[in-house]
């Protein structure tokens, strides 16, 4: 029983980071060689395929965590918008920034903790875009 968790612990710690749209190894590379106007030390975890699979993410400074998932150029862009979407609910006012937060999480059944633009699928990122524009017309403003 140990030794099965033990074994366990050690697949999960080396198991590749992979990119979710092709499928390659994800690689840590120093953001200055992505962005070229990039001045800071921080980094990106890039697909191996980078540029013709154009995905990344960034890397916490210090640990090294990718933030959240990573993301293509379709889907960067896509939650952009879903952030400007969102973030007009609690900048105009319908709710404030917390509760705006907590009925982002609870729309699809999420905690807190992972109820993050920068975690959202392409499809999440749609149906936020899609609940907000609701939020929006039914308070009078322009989505
Ligand atoms: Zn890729």
């Amino acid at each position: 029983m140990t030794i099965l968790k033990k074994r366990k612990t050690r697949a999960q710690r080396s198991r590749p980071f992979r990119c979710p749209h092709c499928g390659a190894a994800m690689i840590l590379r120093p953001a200055a060689e992505i962005y070229r106007d990039c001045q800071n030390d921080r980094k990106l975890y890039v697909c191996h395929n980078y540029p013709a699979c154009n995905t990344y993410v960034a890397a916490h400074p210090g640990t090294n965590q990718p933030m959240g998932v990573p993301a293509n150029g379709d889907l960067r862009n896509l939650r952009i918008q879903a952030h400007r979407k969102f973030d007009r609910i609690w900048q105009t006012g319908i709710m404030t920034r917390e509760n705006a937060y907590r009925w982002f999480a609870d729309s699809f059944g999420l905690s807190l903790k992972d109820a993050h633009i920068g975690m959202c699928s392409e499809y999440r990122c749609k149906e936020l875009i899609r609940l907000c524009d609701e939020v929006l017309a039914r308070n009078h403003r322009v989505a």
